[in-house]
């Protein structure tokens, strides 16, 4: 057997005559930037992240280097991450001008370790941008109440976890991913829980001003047309991304509910195992959250054999991420060094993606468990 550690084909079919026929609609009007298709998505965004006003960027990177310049973060100023996420959360930092100050996360949950971020903090540090790495929202209570003590701006990188929920148990009304930070930033990269058809992304706000600013800032700045106040950029999301977004974003509970289902089995089938392994560890979910499960992440000590032992046998994982960024090459000049971070470190040499897509068959599913099992009976 041969199980894809993704396969979108499999999302695309069922959904392939809604899309052509929203396709259809853009075609006959022929509006490709900014047609009405885009503000129908930035609404139905927005009430489905429960945030009060959404735009609709280029993509997440552009979502992240977006929110900073809306800030005013720039030379001078520092802003602290997670060494622990995808390149863009850093490079988006770099971008603006601005340091960007690596934290280490919590070996958990691999999200930022608000003790960590806490010591890091300096009279220049702007902002902190915690990452809901995999689809679990970060300590935000923590993180925000450090932040506002301090006046630090608290951008969220959503880009894995879209309507994920924090601390569901805690009050009523449950907080969704992207609703807790002053501005929060979406990807809609095709391999998210909602995945467009290229590159999209968005950016959210309950601040109407700070939400004002992007809308100006991804038009060049430019408001009113060909006036600028600001400095800008070309970032929009293509009206044929937001028109395919709108007809999956009424599929998106569905599809996460089968993550979901996914993770659990995975949690059943291969929980005695992993109680018995020294260092080995499945996604666990904390202080009840909602996790969305856009990655489903294991832990072990010997992660490249078994990466390779799956490969044999016809397994696709992946490695999120193999390098953590305070020991990229490309931010030597920074001067960190090996050990500086070392809940980073391990965890990009033990993390390993399991399959985890909604359409994942159950007898794939079963092949994957026992494929690491045989993998762990021969050592
Ligand atoms: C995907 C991702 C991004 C960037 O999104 P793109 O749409 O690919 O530019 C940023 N941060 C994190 C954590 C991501 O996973």
């Amino acid at each position: 057997m041969k199980v894809p550690f993704f396969d979108l084909v499999r999302q695309f079919d069922p959904i392939r005559k809604e899309i052509q026929s929203s396709l259809d609609e853009l075609f006959k009007t022929q509006q490709f930037i900014l047609g009405s298709q885009v503000g129908f998505l930035e609404k139905a965004m927005a009430e489905y992240c429960r945030i009060r006003y959404a735009v609709g960027v280029a993509s997440g990177s552009d979502a992240l280097f977006l929110a900073l310049i809306a800030l005013d973060i720039g030379p001078g100023d520092e802003v602290i991450l997670p060494s622990f996420t995808f390149f863009a959360t850093a490079g988006a930092v770099s971008r603006a001008g601005a340091l960007p100050v690596f934290a280490d996360i919590d070996p958990e949950t691999y999200n930022l370790d608000p003790q960590d971020f806490e010591k890091r903090i300096t009279p220049r540090t702007k902002a902190v941008i915690p990452v809901h790495l995999y689809g679990q929202c970060a300590d935000m209570e923590a993180i925000v109440e450090i932040s506002k003590a301090r006046q630090i701006s608290v951008i969220e990188d959503a880009a894995q976890a879209l309507g994920a929920e924090y601390k569901r148990s805690s009050d009523s009304s449950a907080r969704r991913a992207g609703q807790m930070g002053d501005i929060a930033c979406f990807s809609f990269f095709p391999t998210k829980n909602l995945g467009a058809f290229g590159d999209a992304g968005l950016v959210a706000s309950d601040d109407g001003e700070l939400a004002e600013k992007v809308r100006i800032l991804r038009v060049h700045g430019s408001h009113p047309k060909y006036y600028h106040k600001l400095i800008g950029i070309n970032s929009r999301i293509d009206t044929i991304q937001a028109a395919i977004l709108q007809v999956k974003l009424k599929h998106l509970e569905t599809w996460t509910s089968e993550r979901q289902k996914g993770a659990k089995r995975y949690e059943l089938l291969l929980g005695d195992l992993f109680s018995s392994l020294a260092g080995a560890k499945l996604p666990e979910t904390q202080y009840e959250n909602r996790h969305i499960f856009n990655q489903y992440v294991i832990r072990v000590s010997e992660r490249d054999q078994l990466r390779q032992f799956l490969q044999e046998q016809g397994v696709g994982t992946e490695i999120y991420y193999p390098v953590p960024l305070h020991l990229q090459e490309c931010f030597s000049s920074l001067n960190y060094h090996q050990g500086d971070l070392p809940n980073s470190e391990k965890a990009s040499r033990e993390v390993l993606a399991l399959p985890i897509f909604p359409e994942l068959r159950q007898e794939e599913q079963d092949y994957v468990v026992d494929r690491i099992k045989a993998f762990y009976k021969k050592q």
